[in-house]
């Protein structure tokens, strides 16, 4: 048996990682662990679902874990989390967040890839209510599509200025919202 490979988190980082290991190494065990419901998709285009200038939320997705084993001989697991690693016994402890079983899988070698979070400013008041929505993955545009969809919602605030706030005010305005965009000025 060739080498175990675990890969923590399943998009632009992890996916890619997996991918070159296996060109690299035709024996290896690779298997990707992702806690949420997709791997492989473009972080890039989310906000361009809430225009429609992207039709389709499954053409946000690019691979799935049976796309992954077809291809590279790569198991995908979904919906499951590592919550911790035992460096010294070379194990990592994983949860089905479906179904909550937790399991531990051995490793050769452990890649990292768990990428970042949106930070909710919890200074301002009202951050946690349930109509206020963060942007990081397809799950997220989709909670926020349905519920400005859903409610008619005409003004919606956009609070960060980067270039995911931009272009996320860009496309609330192409389907026909007025998008105030705040940005804390620098100091
Ligand atoms: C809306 C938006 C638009 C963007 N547009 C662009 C762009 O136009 N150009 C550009 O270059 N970049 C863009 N980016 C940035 C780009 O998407 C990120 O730089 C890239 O996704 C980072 O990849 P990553 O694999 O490091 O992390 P991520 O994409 O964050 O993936 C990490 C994954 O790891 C999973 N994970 C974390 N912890 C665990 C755990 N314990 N167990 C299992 N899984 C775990 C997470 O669920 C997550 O899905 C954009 C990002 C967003 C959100």
């Amino acid at each position: 048996m060739g080498k175990r490979v675990l890969v923590v988190g399943g998009v632009a980082g992890g996916a890619s990682v997996a991918a070159r290991v296996r060109r690299l190494d035709a024996d290896a065990s690779i298997t990707v662990f992702e806690r949420g419901e997709h791997v492989s998709f473009s972080n890039c285009s989310l906000p361009y679902y809430l225009s429609r200038t992207v039709e389709e939320k499954d053409d946000l997705v690019m691979m799935t874990p049976e796309s992954f084993k077809a291809s590279y001989d790569i198991d995908v697991r979904v919906n499951s989390e590592v919550l911790s690693i035992d460096r010294a016994g070379k194990k990592v402890l994983v949860r089905e967040r479906t179904t909550g079983r937790e399991y531990e899988e051995p490793y050769d070698d452990l890649v990292l890839s768990p990428g970042a979070s949106p930070i909710r400013p919890k200074s301002i008041p009202g951050v946690d209510l349930p109509h206020v929505f963060t942007v990081r993955n397809v799950t997220d545009i989709d909670l926020l599509d349905r519920y400005v969809r859903r409610e008619n919602a005409g003004d919606v605030v956009v609070v960060g200025g980067g270039f995911i706030g931009l272009e996320v005010a860009e496309n609330l305005k192409e389907a026909g919202k007025t998008s105030a965009l705040w940005k804390r000025r620098r100091r």
